[in-house]
This record gives C-alpha cells, structure tokens and sequence, in this order.
C-alpha cells in the first residue's frame, strides 16, 4: 500500500471511529472483542499483571496503562487516579518485577484542570516511590501538547519518576524538544492521533526523518530514551547510536506494544537488549483500539472478515 493510502485509511478509519454505530460494531459484536483482546491485556488489574509475569519469564519488562481518556466528570478523574494507585500498590508487591506504569492527563480531569490534574499526578507519584518505578505521561492529540508538558515540567520538579511522551509527526516536537527538563526521561513515538494536516508531516518518510533528528538531539543533550516504536529502521538507527557509547544503554531501551511485533520483541529480548511492553488493560479499550486498527489495514481487514464469516455462520444456522 502506498503512504499516501495508508495515511488515508488512517484517517477514514479514526474519523469512522467517532460515530456511534462504529462504536457499536467494534464494541457490541464477538469479531470486535476478538480483535481487541490481541491488543488488550484483559478488563482487570490481575489480567494486566498476569501478562506483564508472562513477559517477565522472557526478560521482558513492562508499563500498565489503565486504559480511559477524556473523563467526564472530576469523580471519575479520582477513579482512575486510584486505578492508577492500585495498579502501584500491585507492583510494589510484586517486588522483583520491572514493572512501570503510563498515564494520560485527559483520564485524569486535564479537560477540567490543569491544577486538579497536577494534584492526581503527584499523588501517583508518591504511590510510585515504594514501588521504584517510573511513571510515564502518554502525549494525547495536539490540543494537549502544552498542558501536557506543563503539568509534566511541574511534576518532574518534585519527582525525578515521571517521564513524558514526544511524537515525531507533529512539526513542533522540534521545538519542544529544546525545553524539555534537562536529563529526563522521554519516549519517542510517530503519533497516532487524528490531526489537522497542517501541524503533521503528512508523509512516512518526513515522520520516520523528525523521528531520527528527535533522538539525535534528545541523545545529545543527555536524555533518557525510550525508543518506542516497532519501525526495524529506526530500531536499528538507535541500537547503533546507544552501542557506540559507553554505558550507552543506561539510557535507552527498546518499548513495543502489547501483541504487536511479538517476535521482534522476543528476538532482542533474546539478544540481551533491554526491551519494555505496553500493557493496556481495562473496560475502556474502544479509542486505543480504533488507533491500532487505523495504524494497520490488516488489522481492520481481519476485524471485518470475521464479521462477515459471523453473519454467514449465524444465516447457515437459521436456514438450516
Ligand atoms: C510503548 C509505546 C507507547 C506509545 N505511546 C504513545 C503515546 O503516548 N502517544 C501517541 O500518540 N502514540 C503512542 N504510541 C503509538 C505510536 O505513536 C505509533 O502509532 C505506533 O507505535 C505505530 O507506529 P510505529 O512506530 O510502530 O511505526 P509504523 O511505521 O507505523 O510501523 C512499523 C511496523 O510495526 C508494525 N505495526 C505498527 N503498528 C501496528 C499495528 N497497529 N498492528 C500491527 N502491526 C503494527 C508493522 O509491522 C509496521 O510495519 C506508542 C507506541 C509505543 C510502542
């Protein structure tokens, strides 16, 4: 498929996904939970440990996200900061496992305030000290950017356990780049919002570029990275850099997502590398999983093949 077909599809399928009859198809039917549980630890904090013990076996660490975004309410912005919480308190228990955890603002009253939000993530954070682990701040659509890193840079000013996402797809992640706290934790991503064309490169070739210049300078300044992305070009542009220093994988590691390029993960897991997975789980996987369809034709052509051999083997069965 070419770029400019896949950035199409792309954008069908996140603009189809905020219609409510999609919604229900995605959600209501078995080919759409089918799809989603490829994607999608399971609906509780156990599935989400289960798989993150499951990585640990193979020498893969791993990052919970309580799925939720775009909360409607305050009450339900403290809900998700105690699901976060909870999901601390399990891993401090735990004891050995690698396990950190990643938020994002909007699930916790960033619609409301940036305040309200600010007070959610210190008080995660705190729940993060006995567990001694990392809490990451996912970066939303674009309308997010600056809150986003506002509350970031107040939180990183407590806390040296928080990190932010920066996405190489929006044009002003070349900015934000320079006003990031010095020396702390960023995870590089492409982007997978829908976005007006104009503050995105529209072509993979200038996304996969501004990711490349992205690391370069995020390198050179003395960030912690983490390279999340399954692209094998990128992966290897950044094993280069991070083996060519001393001690250079003391900041750096490799991040995938949770049942995608299963066996690219297992390779440089194998290899010795430091490899990190993003585990979602919860009842709110709609949205994540829309933007996983949308990144992938064959994901969207796997979920619509087994509607249709559904619907033929529910007709067989009432004329039968
Ligand atoms: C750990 C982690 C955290 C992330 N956090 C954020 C965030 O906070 N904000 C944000 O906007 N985005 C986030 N993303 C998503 C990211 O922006 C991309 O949308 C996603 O990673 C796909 O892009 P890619 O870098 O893998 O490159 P692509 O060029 O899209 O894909 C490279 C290859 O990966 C495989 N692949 C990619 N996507 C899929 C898929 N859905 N199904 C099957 N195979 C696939 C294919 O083999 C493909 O050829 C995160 C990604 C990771 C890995």
């Amino acid at each position: 498929m070419s770029d400019l077909a896949t950035s199409t599809f792309r954008q069908l399928i996140l603009r189809l996904s905020g219609h409510p009859w999609f919604r229900r198809l995605v959600t209501g039917t078995p080919p759409g939970r089918a799809v989603a549980s490829r994607f999608v630890a399971g609906e509780s904090l156990s599935d989400a440990m289960e798989a993150a013990r499951a990585l640990d076996r193979i020498r893969i660490a791993s990052m919970l996200d309580h799925l939720g975004e775009n909360v409607r309410a305050p009450e339900q912005a403290a809900d998700a900061a105690n699901a976060h919480v909870r999901a601390l308190d399990r891993i401090a228990e735990a004891e050995t496992l690698d396990c950190a955890i990643s938020i994002k603002l909007t699930q916790l009253g960033l619609d409301f305030s940036v305040d309200l939000c600010l007070a959610h993530v210190r008080r995660i954070l705190e729940a993060a000290e006995p567990a001694k682990t990392l809490v990451m701040i996912d970066m939303e659509s674009s309308e997010y950017v600056d809150r986003t890193l506002e509350v970031f840079r107040a939180a990183h000013a407590g806390s040296p356990r928080v990190g932010v996402c920066l996405q190489s797809y929006l044009r002003r992640s070349e900015r934000d780049v320079f006003d990031l706290p010095m020396g702390s934790r960023i995870r590089l991503v492409k982007g997978a919002y829908l976005e007006e064309p104009g503050i995105v490169y529209a072509s993979k070739r200038e996304v996969d570029e501004s990711y490349s210049h992205l690391f370069a300078t995020l390198w050179s300044r003395g960030h912690a990275i983490d390279v999340a992305t399954h692209d094998p070009r990128l992966l290897e542009g950044a094993r280069r850099i991070a083996e060519g220093e001393p001690n250079g994988w003391s900041r750096m590691e490799f991040q995938m997502l949770y049942g995608i390029r299963r066996d690219v993960q297992n390779r440089l897991a194998r290899d010795g590398y430091p490899v990190r997975v993003y585990i979602p789980y919860g009842t709110e996987w709609y949205p994540y999983l829309t933007r996983r369809l949308a990144e992938r034709p064959a994901n969207m052509w796997f979920f619509l093949s087994n509607m249709v051999r559904g619907a033929m083997t529910r007709d067989a069965r009432r004329t039968r």
